[in-house]
Order: structure tokens, then sequence, then C-alpha cells
């Protein structure tokens, strides 16, 4: 078999040609090849967006590229940068015998409940946690939570599964995203030996507590929902605790079957919601402690002002803070650090931000071309994308009613009207429409 560098080299050149050049500079080059192992090829990616936007966009043709080019090659997972340091110190493998004495998975260290912040937008979310952790196969079963990207989500899954460790270290706890629950699965119908299936079965079937991260990758995957559907009524009847993590309400993951979406509501349904200023200003406080940062309040200030949205994000702005401060040799990072460090992330000012560039954000996100979001089309397809990027630049830029129907071929001033409308209430109601329009603010508030 070739080396992975060179058979993801030859993958990009064939999707090159596949995808669009936005969505390959965007996505597709954000991937790196990290490992192979039993068939699968472990790719890394910048950040949990674009692993979710790869995988959404071009999950298929990435996967024909690599069986063409290395059929050895099964299947693939795309990491984000948590996954992939839980990945990289995932302890080497150990035999059958030892393998009995050995928790089924590891837990990250640092995403324990004692770390997470608790405040208006998470205080439900931590007491279901903690309820589940301190009493399990009690009365919260399954757990279901369900929230924007970077809110904590996995961290309280963590946090579940550092606490029963500790306190009942005989339990069989799994901790498996999504992903990996799909591709063993696969793995398991592909093999002859009948073995493999019931080995996967009894992986599955045979713990106290499974946890399921990004759940909402299993739309469309009707084989997987089937047998999840299965696992879940097994350990359910048995009295096992389930819990699961998911960007969206299961209302909001297409495709997803009735059956399934009736059983993730029969414990309890939980949302995590974006943190207020004080929560975030905790986070950062919480943060700067823990990883012996010395930092000015007002630069803790201005980080929680201007990233409001993922809390991922926040962390990442205070170390690249703390970076800059330290490559001055400063004792505590300044003002003068984080406006040289958040240079490219801060918001642009509104004379920067122009329609033009909330057209072109919004085009690479859903993949449609210009001609087409201010075109004429009436498809599904292109429709939502206009309306959002109508109610995107009203939102965003003092135009009046008028211009903003020019920008779109003309249209007129009520259209851009409905489309507010209509777009304001889907964010009330639903989440997707909420994450998408945070996802494309933040795009095009960057430099
Ligand atoms: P999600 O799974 O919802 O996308 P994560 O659980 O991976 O998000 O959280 C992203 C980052 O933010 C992690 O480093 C996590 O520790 C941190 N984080 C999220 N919520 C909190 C909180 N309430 N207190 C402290 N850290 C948090
Ligand atoms: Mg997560």
């Amino acid at each position: 078999m070739l080396k992975i560098e060179e058979i993801w080299q030859k993958a990009c050149v064939v999707l090159q040609h596949e995808v669009t050049a936005v969505s390959y500079d965007l996505w597709i080059k954000s991937l790196e090849p990290l490992d192979y192992e039993n068939g699968t090829l472990y790719l890394s990616t910048s950040s949990e967006t674009a692993k979710q936007r790869v995988l959404k966009l071009h999950e298929q043709q990435i996967r024909t590229a690599l069986t063409e080019i290395e059929p050895e090659i099964k299947d693939f997972v795309v990491l984000d940068p948590d996954e992939k340091e839980n990945y990289l110190n995932k302890p080497e493998e150990v035999t059958e015998e030892v393998n009995k004495v050995t928790p089924l998975c590891n837990f990250n260290a640092k995403y324990t409940f004692d770390n997470f912040v608790v405040g208006n937008s998470n205080r439900y979310v931590y007491a279901a946690a903690r309820g589940v952790a301190e009493h399990p196969f009690d009365k919260i079963n399954p757990l279901f939570i369900y929230g924007g990207v970077g809110l904590g989500k996995t961290h309280l899954l963590h946090a579940i599964g550092n606490y029963l460790m500790k306190t009942n270290p005989e339990l069989k706890i799994l901790y498996v995203t999504c992903e990996k629950f799909t591709h063993d699965y696969v793995e398991s119908l592909k093999s002859s030996k009948s073995q493999a299936n019931s080995e996967y079965r009894e992986k599955y079937r045979n713990v106290d507590v499974l946890m399921i991260d990004d759940i909402q990758f299993i739309s469309n995957k009707t084989g997987t929902q089937e047998e999840f559907f299965h696992t879940f009524n097994d350990l359910y009847q048995n009295q096992k605790q389930i819990i699961i993590a998911s960007d969206r309400h299961p209302k909001e993951i297409a495709s997803l079957e009735e059956r399934l979406r009736s059983r993730f509501s029969m414990g309890l349904m939980q949302d995590i919601q974006i943190p207020d200023f004080e929560t975030r200003l905790a986070i950062l406080q919480k943060k700067a402690q823990q990883e012996n940062y010395s930092v000015k309040h007002e630069v803790i200030n201005l980080i929680a002002e201007r990233c409001d949205t993922n809390i991922r994000e926040l962390e990442g702005m205070l170390s690249k803070v703390c970076f800059y401060a330290s490559l001055t040799g400063k004792p505590s990072a300044t003002i003068e650090d984080a406006n040289e460090a958040l240079k490219d992330v801060v918001l642009t000012t509104k004379q920067n931000l122009t329609s033009d560039r909330i057209i072109d954000c919004v085009c690479k996100y859903f993949s449609v071309t210009k001609d087409d979001l201010v075109g004429k089309k009436r498809t599904k397809e292109i429709v939502e994308p206009r309306q959002i990027c109508m109610y995107l630049i009203y939102e965003m830029l003092d135009l009046p009613l008028v211009s903003i129907g020019q920008l779109f071929g003309g249209r007129d001033y009520t259209t851009v009207i409905h489309a507010r409308e209509k777009i304001s209430e889907m964010i009330k109601e639903n989440n997707r429409m909420k994450v998408a329009i945070n996802d494309l603010k933040s795009m095009a508030t960057r430099t």
C-alpha cells in the first residue's frame, strides 16, 4: 500500500475536479492524513465546523476517491482537534486478556463537572448530566443533549464518564461518536465472518452505559438507524443507561426514523444554549486559571465581547492572545496583544462588511452560485439560501429594503420583508437555522 500522504495527495487531485473550488479551498484543504488502521484512513481537520461541513458536503466523494486510489481503504474518519488529541493519546492496543480489565474508552481528564462553568445558558443541562452521573439507571434515561457547535456537549458526556469511572469503576462505559458506531456497523457487515457481527453486537449491547456523541450524523443512514434502534431497545429493556448528544433537535435531523425520534424523547431532552456575556467571562477566567495564563481583566472582557457564539472559539482566542504575549516576553497579556492576536478574527467594522461579502459567504456555505442566488430559480435548494442572504444583509447592513430587493434581480421590497420575517421565525423555532445563521455571521465578519 502507498504511504497515506501519497494516497491523500492523489485523492486531492481527484477531489479538486469533483467539488467546487470554494469547497475545495474551504473544506478539503483543511484535511490532513493522520493514520491508517484496519481499512480506515484517519484524517484530521482544523475545527469541528470544518469537520461537519466536509462530512455533510463531500463524505461520499471522499470515500469514493480514496477507495478508487487504494482499495484497501474501506472507510475514513475525520477527527476534529479534540478528537485528534484523544486519538493520539489513546493507549496501545492490548491483548484480549488485559482488555477485560481495561476501561472501554478514555475520557478527557480536563472535561469534568468541576471544570464546567454553569450559567443561565447551561444550568438545566448541567443538572441533568450531573443527575445521570450521580444516579445512573434511574429516571433520566435516555438523556438527550442538544445544542450548537462548541457549547459543551462533548464536555458534559466526558464529565459523566469521568465521574462514573471514579464512583463506579466496575461499570462498563462506552463512549463513541456516531461515526465510529456507523463505521463499526459497516465493518461488521462487510466481514464475511458471522463472528464479526456478533462481536459488534457484543461490543455495543454488553455495556452498562452507552454514550453516543454527534448522533445527527445518523441522518440518511438507514441501516445504521435500524441497528441503533435495536441496540437502544436492548439496552433500554435491560435498564442500561443511554446518553446521546446532538447538534440539533431530533426533529431537525434529516430523515430520522420516527421510531428513533420517539425513543430519543422517552427520557429527558435538554438543550444547551449560547452562553451570555457573564458566563463567557467566567469561562475565560476559569480557563486562564487552569492554563496558568496571566491576562489583564480588560483583555478577558474584550474576548468575551467579541466571541459570542462558540466556547471553543472563545478558548482558542484566549490561548492565541496569551501566545502573542509570551512571544513579546510580557508578564501578562495586554490589550495590544489582544488586538494583534485577534486582528484576523475580530469583527470587521460595518464599513468593511458589504452585501457582496455576505452574498459570497452564503454561496460558499450552501455551495450555490451567485447567479442562482440572485436569479430567478425557485427550487427549494436556492430559495432558502436566498432568503437567508436577504435576512443577513438586512440584519448586518444598514441598507434600505428596496436596495436589498435590487441586489436580488430587482425583486420587490415586500419579498425582502417576507424573507426577513420567515427567517426570524425559523431562527426562534429551528436550531438548524440558528446554527446556520450564526455560522454565516461569523464567516462574514472575519477578515
Ligand atoms: P460541543 O461538543 O458542544 O461542540 P465541546 O464540549 O467540545 O462542545 O466544548 C468546546 C470547548 O468548550 C471545550 O474545550 C469545552 O471544555 C469548553 N466548554 C464548553 N462549555 C463550557 C463550560 N460551560 N465551561 C467550561 N468550558 C466549556
Ligand atoms: Mg462535540
